[in-house]
């Protein structure tokens, strides 16, 4: 049992409630720099005409005072001591200043606007930035990934927001201060009633603003399963699935189930605050009608002027709308705390993958020998091996096939390949040299890939192939050439606009390929890029067998001097390596030609003689049912 003096909690708990309510500013902190970066000038116009807003605002108050104390005192003297010129001077007083308030407000206004937006787009800039430079393991991590998803969710406005709910904060409390002074001109004793106007409705507001904050910080996981629903409800890729497996009406019902928690708790808090400001509404309302009374008696007795009484009206009002204010912005204060801090999460991931600051060149020449030297890789925030002690190599101009069961490493393989991960130990090199020395992209683009889910960009034929290398004249025939290599040529010709045609169709007019089409705009993309080694996995998966025995009639040609590393399961492909390496749980098994691994009578004979069982193979090379 712990023994807290009574008095140690209480003050623990003011302290830790005081750390929560100061805790949003931190978040300014962290913005202003963002702001000062976009948008400088207009910062500073901003704040100058902020500045004349608070000025004109006061003004516009004590000028009103003026002019009803110069029409009472004349009111007094039963009659017009004084002319009626001081009355309309005091008048046309007030009207400039109202007028000046006007303009600076509507001015003000357009500022704020055009800063908010200079913001958004330099938000937008880094968020971009980031998601390039981010590791390809950042992607890959649901945990990780989390973060760009909530980062995004925030939206590229909230910088702005805060800013300018900033700004209009500042000018709040400046205000409420100037009100102040203006109040304690009239009587000392009218601040209580003030502080009683503002304080209390303040206070509860904050407080339950909180109590909402923390509840929605609590709520994200269920929210975020909630938009999962939605988005299987609504998008594509599930429709098919949703159909045929009706789906549909128990993703809505998990949906609905989920909001009505949400909405429950939600109004249940809402309720409360709505009680909690009802009473303090109804004591400040008695306090400021006392005082009313009091100074309107005052008034009646001569001690204070009818100027002083419309000033006390018109200021309580004022601070009161002021006050309602001051709370409204600092609760969005502390939504805008909640969502920026997952912005700034996702700008402060750091790639571990990078270049050495002193690169090495890679050298000219055409071919390039790769090794593997004992890699064994864990993904990050994994603990199981995925590949152990991989040696391998590809000499230049030298066609490598990896052969092996689903989930035997080969993809993981390649990702460590092109520098996607480092190895967990061991070292990839290139001509002898460890890839961790050579510029980043300069190293990746010795590489042309073909992953199983390549990329298929909702653009024109010309613009996906053009991907590939993005030095390649739009023009140049170099792009035909690729497509022809990848005999994609015969079918791009049918498409309604050849290579212009725009592919898929989620835009107007895009036509559709079916997925070994796509395929082969994948490899055109591979063949365009002036790499040194071609990396196709499963390049062929979804190509009928004729098609996929004319790309491999003359691989050796098409790949133009390149080393390849082919995935493949279909025999042959497999056939046309010069050396076959066989993954098994992440370790190289067995390793040689395919004439050698068959008369091992290992794994790979194994694989391909239950194939021989039911097939044979036809004089091109490829099963046949007997
Ligand atoms: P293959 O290409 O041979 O089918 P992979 O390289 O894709 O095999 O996968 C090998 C193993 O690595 C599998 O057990 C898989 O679960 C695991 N794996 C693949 N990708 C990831 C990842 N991004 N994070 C964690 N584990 C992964």
């Amino acid at each position: 049992q712990s023994q807290v003096a009574p008095g140690a909690g209480t003050g623990l708990m003011i302290k830790r409630a005081t750390v929560r309510i100061l805790e949003p500013l931190q978040t300014v902190r962290r913005v202003l720099p963002i702001l000062w970066a976009s948008a400088r000038s207009l910062a500073i116009v901003t704040s100058v005409l902020l500045m004349l807003e608070i000025f004109f605002g006061l003004a516009v108050l004590f000028l009103i005072k003026r002019l009803i104390d110069a029409l009472t005192a004349n009111l007094a003297a039963d009659g017009l001591i004084g002319g009626l010129e001081p009355v309309m001077v005091a008048v046309a007083l007030t009207a400039g200043a109202t007028l000046a308030l006007l303009i600076t407000r509507a001015v003000s206004g357009l500022a704020r606007e055009a800063q908010g937006m200079r913001v958004a787009d330099y938000v937008d800039r880094l968020i971009h930035n980031r998601a390039i430079a981010a590791d390809l393991a950042f992607y890959e991590s649901p945990l990780y990934f989390d973060t760009l998803q909530r980062a995004r969710q925030s939206g590229n406005q909230r910088p702005a927001q805060v800013i300018s709910n900033l700004l209009m904060m500042s000018k709040n409390i400046v205000m409420l201060g100037g009100v102040i002074v203006l109040l304690a001109s009239i009587s000392w004793m009218l601040l209580p009633v003030l502080l009683v106007a503002i304080v209390p409705a303040l206070l509860v507001r904050l407080h339950f603003t909180r109590i909402l904050y923390e509840w929605r910080k609590r709520r994200t996981q269920l929210e975020r399963r909630a938009g999962y629903f939605d988005m299987l409800l609504t998008s594509d890729f599930s429709a098919k699935e949703l159909r045929l497996n009706q789906l549909g009406p128990a993703f809505r019902d998990f949906y609905s189930d989920i909001r009505q928690t949400i909405r429950g708790e939600q109004f249940g808090i809402n309720r409360r605050r709505a009680l909690v400001e009802a009473i303090v509404g109804s004591v400040t309302t008695l306090v400021f009608f006392s005082a009313l009374a009091y100074l309107a008696f005052q008034t009646a007795a001569g001690r204070t002027t009818v100027g002083d009484l419309v000033l006390f009206l018109l200021i309580l009002q004022r601070a009161q709308s002021m006050g309602q204010e001051l709370v409204g912005q600092v609760s969005r204060l502390f939504e805008d705390h909640l969502y920026i801090n997952q912005l700034f999460d996702f700008l402060e991931v750091q790639p571990q993958i990078t270049s050495p600051e002193l690169p090495q060149a890679l050298l000219e020449q055409k071919g390039v020998e790769v090794l593997m030297e004992g890699v064994s890789f864990t993904y990050p925030g994994c603990r199981e091996l995925v590949l152990e002690d991989i040696s391998l190599r590809i000499s230049p101009g030298q066609i490598v096939a990896l052969v092996g069961s689903n989930g035997s490493g080969k993809t993981s393989l390649i990702k460590l390949l092109c520098r996607l991960y480092d190895p967990t130990v061991g070292k990839v090199l290139v001509d002898g040299r460890d890839a961790r020395e050579f510029n980043l992209e300069e190293y990746r683009s010795l590489f042309s890939v073909v992953f199983q889910d390549f990329g298929r960009y909702l653009s024109t034929v010309r613009d996906n192939i053009r991907f590939g290398d993005l030095n390649c004249p739009p023009g140049s025939s170099a792009i035909e050439e690729a497509a022809r290599q990848a005999g994609a040529e015969e079918f791009i010709k049918l498409l309604p606009a050849n290579y212009d045609t725009f592919l898929g169709r989620s835009f107007d007019g895009g036509v559709e390929l079916s997925v070994g089409q796509w395929q082969k705009i994948a490899l055109a993309r591979a063949f365009l890029r002036p790499s040194r080694i071609a990396v196709l996995d499963e390049p062929t998966s979804a190509i009928d067998p004729n098609a996929e025995f004319e790309l491999f009639e003359n691989f050796r040609e098409r790949i133009g001097g390149r080393s390849a590393l082919l995935i493949s399961h279909r025999l042959s492909t497999i056939r046309l390596a010069d050396y076959i390496y066989v993954l098994d749980g992440g370790r190289i098994a067995e390793a040689g030609r395919h004439e050698e691994l068959m008369e091992r009578g290992g794994l790979y004979h194994q694989a391909f003689s239950r194939q021989g069982k039911y097939y044979r193979e036809d004089r091109n090379g490829f099963a046949v049912p007997d």
